[in-house]
């Protein structure tokens, strides 16, 4: 495993940091054990109070000079943190795909999604457009300008280790913020990669000490942080159970929160599919990342005159599937990131059969040579309707249900009718049916696609889902206004002092 010393992995890590200096802490030890082999990788030290409260300190401290800094010249620093990455992306993908269990190709993908952000947010360095308005009154003008908001907290959840904190650390530095990292619990040892790669950077380019903050931990330190009236801003990504949390606590304080909660992702299959695309779209949709992506096809709505078809290929290429290591890049689909995760898997495929599911395509937990961890599970289809409860859920794992539907009407209501909102598509080549299902009365997701599947997304457009996905917006499009806060001012360039709405006060 030469990437861990690549990447300065050692067995202990500390795993509390200003930017470039570890601080010591008191906090519990997290072990992190690979889903590949459950093999103990490292240990990092969790924060403490003592030691979070002196990286919050810091990180304010930080951000009064970070923020005079020209936006153009944090572009700069954010450019060499790209390069450092392009320098890192075999080490760092290795472990990505390693410590959390997803293909290595998705483990590069993902390093390379860090990448494109950067190179975004260089360029966006340079973008932080305002409007001007004409005023009302004579001799004046007016205009919005956009300010760094402050310290600005990052909680990311354990399927996408690297890339969430990258698209919101990118941004916010652009914007003059400074960060404060929480990463999943399961993941401590990529969060520690990616500290070691910047700190680099931001050293030789003697950035201020606080601007990239990092604060290992669970649960706790994640409540530290939506409680902390020193944070303005914070960006959590992660299950709805903890964006209702987080954000009441969040709101609670009249702070702001960027939500990128669970998804419930469908494909409207049509009768006008191109069959052969959409089972590729919906096999990569539902196995990829075993199941493991907030964007994973859960749910498949499919034209009854094609349904028995499409059933038929779907059990086909289930049966081509190969399960093993995700280093190999000969398998399709890794594991689950930890045995609970496979416990969960289990009790939804009993709760399934329970309210009536009819698996075409059995579970089951894989034993034996080459799945020693215990989170191996093979990809699973069942026969459902869309109102049974487990379908309505977001269960975190490789199991794909199926439904069939007459107009499309029906299939639209279908698609929006789950508490979720993050992905949706639709297969067709009619293009009544896909404007449709883009249009007003269409899908009510964040994300809606014609002839691609629900999973994965590019860096350029804004990123998130409505409803219990959480609203908010991160990566591409205008999605740096939430790390900003804005400002209106009007200036009288005049001699006399107008009042708007004509008002008159005389004296
Ligand atoms: P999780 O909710 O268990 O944990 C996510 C993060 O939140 C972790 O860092 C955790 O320590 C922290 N946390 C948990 N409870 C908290 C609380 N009360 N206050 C503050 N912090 C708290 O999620 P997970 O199992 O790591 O990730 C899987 C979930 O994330 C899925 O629901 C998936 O759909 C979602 N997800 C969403 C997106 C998106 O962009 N919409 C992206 C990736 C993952």
């Amino acid at each position: 495993m030469d990437f861990l010393a690549q990447l300065k992995i050692t067995a202990l890590n500390p795993g509390v940091s200003t930017g470039s200096e570890w601080i010591s802490s008191k906090g519990e030890q997290i072990d992190s054990f690979s889903p590949v082999d459950g093999t103990k990788t490292g240990s990092v030290m969790a924060a403490d109070e003592t030691s979070y409260n002196e990286v919050i300190v810091k990180a304010e401290a930080a951000f009064r000079e970070w923020r005079l800094w020209p936006a153009p010249k944090r572009g700069e620093i954010v450019r060499q943190v790209g390069e450092a990455l392009r320098d890192n992306k075999e080490p760092l993908g290795k472990l990505v795909s390693y410590e959390m269990g997803k293909s290595l190709q998705e483990g590069l993908g993902e390093v390379q999604e860090m990448i494109d952000i950067c190179d975004f947010a260089v360029g966006l360095s340079r973008q932080l457009y305002g409007l001007t308005m004409h005023s009302e009154r004579p001799s004046h003008r007016m205009y919005e300008q956009w300010h760094p908001i402050g310290v600005t907290g990052i909680i990311s959840a354990f399927n996408f280790p690297v890339a969430v904190w990258s698209w919101n650390a990118a941004l916010a530095w652009v914007c003059g913020n400074t960060t404060v990292w929480k990463p999943s619990e399961k993941t401590p040892l990529c969060a520690i990669a990616v500290q070691n790669i910047v700190a680099e950077v931001f050293k030789k380019n003697q950035v201020p000490e606080g601007v990239n903050c990092l604060v290992q931990g669970g649960r706790s330190v994640g409540e530290w942080i939506s409680n902390d009236t020193r944070i303005p801003l914070v960006s959590a990504t992660g299950s709805t159970r903890m964006g209702k949390a987080l954000s009441a606590t969040v709101a609670g304080r009249l702070g702001r929160s960027i939500l990128e909660l669970g998804g419930n992702n469908a494909i409207i299959i049509s009768k006008d599919a191109d069959l052969d695309m959409s089972i590729i779209g919906a096999v990569f949709g539902a196995v990829g990342t075993a199941g493991q992506r907030c964007t994973t096809t859960r749910r498949l709505i499919i034209h009854e005159s094609v349904y028995e078809s499409f059933k038929q290929k779907l059990v086909k290429a289930y049966g081509q599937l190969r399960i093993g290591n995700p280093l190999d890049t000969a398998n399709h689909v890794g594991p689950l990131i930890d045995t609970d995760a496979v416990k969960m898997y289990q009790d939804a495929i009993a709760q399934g059969k329970q309210q009536g599911a009819n698996f075409i395509v059995e579970g089951g937990v894989l034993e034996g040579a080459g799945y020693e961890s215990g989170c191996y599970v093979k990809p699973c289809i069942a026969e459902a309707t869309n109102d049974m409860p487990i379908v309505q859920h977001e269960t975190f794992a490789p199991i794909l249900y199926i439904m069939k539907y007459n107009t499309l009407d029906e299939a639209i209501a279908m698609q929006n009718g789950v508490p979720q909102g993050l992905s949706s598509a639709i297969m067709t080549l009619n293009m009544r049916e896909a404007e449709q299902f883009l249009s007003h009365g269409g899908s009510d997701c964040g994300i809606a696609n014609v002839n691609i599947g629900t999973s994965g997304a590019e860096i350029g457009g804004a990123f998130g889902g409505e409803k219990e996905t959480g609203g908010g917006r991160e990566s591409g499009s205008d999605a740096w206004k939430a790390y900003m806060r804005r400002q209106t001012n009007t200036i009288n360039w005049g001699t006399t002092l107008p009042l708007a709405q004509g008002i008159v006060f005389d004296f």
